[in-house]
């Protein structure tokens, strides 16, 4: 079973240079120790207009789609109002959030103001996904067609303590029969990554029902070979093949 997943970061500030996008990363190496695969990560300005017609769109294509940013108290955080805008829903205050928020201000000796209670508005269909490290819940919106939406904050350290904390063991639960591929690294140094290839070429290694991936950087190259998990033995074989094709080049240190 092949379930993909799509990303949708928010944030004009990742589109001018300001800040790096890192979700992708983190949430493409999350799902993937579920066998789950991050099928595309796009990123999108703060605009209602662009922001549901992407979130449409990806889950016309996919089964699961993560949502970031834009959840917080201020003007540009816009993403809650066009997910109710396309869903239909009210957007509700999530009171045990209010009370948690209450808490977190008053051992602060703060006041919680009314833009802060904003932090605390849901979707009303949406299940509240409880925010260790911030203020604003992530959500998780399941739709009549099965399909699911999460929509989570901004910041990484709030993006990925929600995700590890809420998400990944919601859909360990709901996808516990699909297995990771099975993955095996091979790492070169000292030859470049087309000499590799004529190497591979002249011995006609084309393994078979693996995935090859080859990622240079400094002076080394890993290769990453992988199959779906009940192809085990294709990928030890091929890892067995490449270590004899470029023996006297491979990085044993690593
Ligand atoms: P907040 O309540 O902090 O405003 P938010 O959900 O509204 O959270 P944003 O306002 O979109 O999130 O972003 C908050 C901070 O997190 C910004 O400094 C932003 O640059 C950073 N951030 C947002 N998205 C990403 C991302 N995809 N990768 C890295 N940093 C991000
Ligand atoms: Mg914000």
């Amino acid at each position: 079973m092949d379930i993909q997943a799509e990303l949708i970061s928010i944030g004009n500030e990742l589109l001018s240079g300001q800040t790096l996008n890192t979700h992708g990363r983190d949430l493409g190496e999350a799902l993937a120790t579920l066998g789950l695969r991050l099928s595309r990560d796009t990123t999108i300005p703060d605009e209602v207009p662009t922001i549901g017609s992407s979130v449409e769109e990806a889950l016309d294509r996919v089964n699961l789609v993560f949502v970031s940013g834009g959840l917080g108290p201020t003007v540009d955080d816009i993403t809650r109002d066009a997910l109710s805008e396309l869903f239909g829903q009210k957007i509700i205050v999530h009171q045990p959030t209010v009370e948690h928020l209450k808490g977190w201000y008053e051992q602060r000796g703060r006041a919680m103001t009314i833009a802060a209670t904003r932090q605390a508005q849901v979707l009303e269909r949406a299940t509240a996904l409880f925010n260790s490290v911030g203020a604003a819940p992530g959500q998780r919106l399941e739709l009549a067609d099965g399909k699911v939406l999460f929509v989570l904050p901004g910041p990484p350290n709030e993006f990925n303590a929600i995700l590890r904390e809420e998400i990944m063991p919601w859909l360990q639960v709901r996808y516990a029969d699909i297995k990771p591929d099975y993955v095996r690294y091979v790492r070169t140094k000292g030859i470049g990554e087309s000499d590799i290839v004529t190497i591979l070429e002249n011995d006609n290694f084309q393994p078979l029902e693996v995935d090859l991936g080859f990622y240079p950087g400094k002076g080394k190259v890993k290769i990453r070979v992988s199959a779906p998990a009940e192809n085990k033995a294709y990928v030890k074989e091929a890892e067995q093949t490449l270590r004899k094709l470029l023996a006297g080049h491979l990085d044993l240190f690593e």
